[in-house]
């Protein structure tokens, strides 16, 4: 196993950093106080190839491997916590879904304009009553003589204040209505008439990623509104997270790697009792703490990239994915990725607790990064589903597994 990468890629990982620390980082301040990421950087992030990294070449994509990918998305996570948020709900967990089950036109239609940083997506699937038990939604579509009536609620959805579209996740039909299988995905337009948004949610971080509700009152749906088959939503939301649970890990290491450089700085700068506070001890060993949790999540999230890597190029040799060998084990991809997500999640938020400490009252104040990193980083622990959930799927995972 070798995560060096090559030097194409060393070169695109160089460049996106200096494109991210002037465009992006150095702005980041502002724009969390000003409480919108600007459409300027969805833009700017498609223009460089960020949007499209894993989509296909015909839509504009790069067709990168996840380890590219996850190399730039930490980049990305270290410069802006709300930049990485809100772009990666429109490309990548609204974006992935239509790429993998959406027909060709409207592909055609919509992948483009939404690489380019030109439109702007969303995935509905928390309800006001339901966010961890994703089986229990209640928003439903009927069907119609032109396809499809849609009725229901969604919320903390990222984008929804600002989205083009979401993938909305809602009960088809009335009979089996309750059963697992009648969910479905759907493509809707937000700009429909019948669907009505929030304002964006006052929260506790990410303050310039927008989130909020989306309301759905009879709103009609083409029949191609539906992505691939009734009963497939359930299926596909799981695909979503699982990659967004990867995605949230890049963004996990990402902060932690600016914790450590701005707590390594300060902590040989600033002074007290005499000398560099570096060199008392107990601040030392916090700067270790820090360095030595960034690089085991680093290590795990790079491997288990690498792992999804493997496996879907054994997929398009045909074996099955979930028979994945690596160390004698087999790897059941969708729980790794929990287990990435849940490590790098309980290290990053430790980490960020401690990049204040070391800051001491300036790690209060929010002319500091770390000020920030602390308040947005909380998320990593309940988006994508909560650390209690990612234990769930790495116990049922481990209790189910056959043999070694
Ligand atoms: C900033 C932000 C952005 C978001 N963006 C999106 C988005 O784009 N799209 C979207 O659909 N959703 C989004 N969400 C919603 C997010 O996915 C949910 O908040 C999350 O899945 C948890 O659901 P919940 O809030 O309903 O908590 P609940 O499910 O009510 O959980 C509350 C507590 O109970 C625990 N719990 C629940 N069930 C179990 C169980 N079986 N075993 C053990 N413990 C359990 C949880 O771990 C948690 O501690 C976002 C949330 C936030 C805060």
């Amino acid at each position: 196993m070798d995560f060096e990468l090559n030097q194409e890629d060393k070169e695109f990982a160089e460049h996106f950093r200096r494109f991210c620390e002037k465009e992006i980082g150095a702005v980041a301040g502002e724009v969390d106080e000003s409480g919108s990421v600007p459409r300027s950087h969805y833009e700017a992030l498609g223009a460089i190839g960020y949007n499209g990294l894993l989509h296909r070449r015909e839509f504009g994509g790069q067709e990168a491997s996840i380890v590219q990918a996850t190399v730039a998305q930490m980049i990305l996570a270290e410069a802006c916590g709300s930049t990485f948020f809100s772009v990666g709900a429109s490309c990548g967990l609204f974006g992935g879904p239509v790429a993998s089950y959406a027909s060709a036109a409207q592909k055609k239609s919509i992948l483009p304009t939404l690489l380019a940083g030109k439109l702007i997506g969303c995935l509905a699937v928390t309800e006001p009553d339901t966010g961890s038990d994703v089986s229990a939604i209640r928003t439903r579509a009927k069907r119609s003589a032109n396809g499809f009536v849609l009725n229901g609620q969604k919320t903390f959805i990222t984008n929804a204040p600002i989205g083009d579209y979401a993938v909305v996740l809602a009960r088809l039909g009335e009979e089996n209505a309750d059963s697992k299988g009648s969910l479905s995905c759907f493509l809707v337009d937000l700009h429909l008439p019948g669907v009505t948004r929030g304002k964006a949610m006052r929260k506790m971080g990410l303050r310039a990623s927008p989130t909020g509700e989306l309301f759905f009152d009879n709103v009609e749906l083409a029949a191609e509104s539906l992505l691939g088959a009734p009963g497939q939503g359930f299926r596909m939301v799981m695909e979503a997270f699982a990659m967004e649970r990867l995605a949230l890990a890049a963004y996990c290491v990402g902060t932690m790697k600016a914790c450590f450089d701005d707590s390594r700085r300060y902590s040989r700068e600033r002074k007290a009792f005499g000398r560099p506070i570096a060199k008392h001890q107990s601040v030392a060993f916090m700067l270790a703490d820090i360095k030595t949790k960034l690089e085991a999540a680093y290590l795990l999230l790079m491997e288990t990239a690498w792992l999804v890597d493997r496996q879907r190029a054994e997929a398009v040799g045909g074996k099955s994915p979930s028979r994945l060998m690596h160390n004698g084990y087999v790897i059941d991809i969708n729980a790794r990725a929990a287990e990435t997500k849940l490590l790098a999640s309980t290290y990053a938020r430790e980490v960020t607790n401690l990049a204040v400490q070391v800051h001491g009252g300036a790690g209060y104040m929010e002319e500091y990064r770390v000020c920030r990193l602390y308040r947005d980083i909380k998320i990593a622990e309940i988006g994508g589903g909560t650390s209690e959930i990612q234990k769930q799927i790495v116990a049922h995972a481990e209790i189910k597994r056959v043999g070694v």
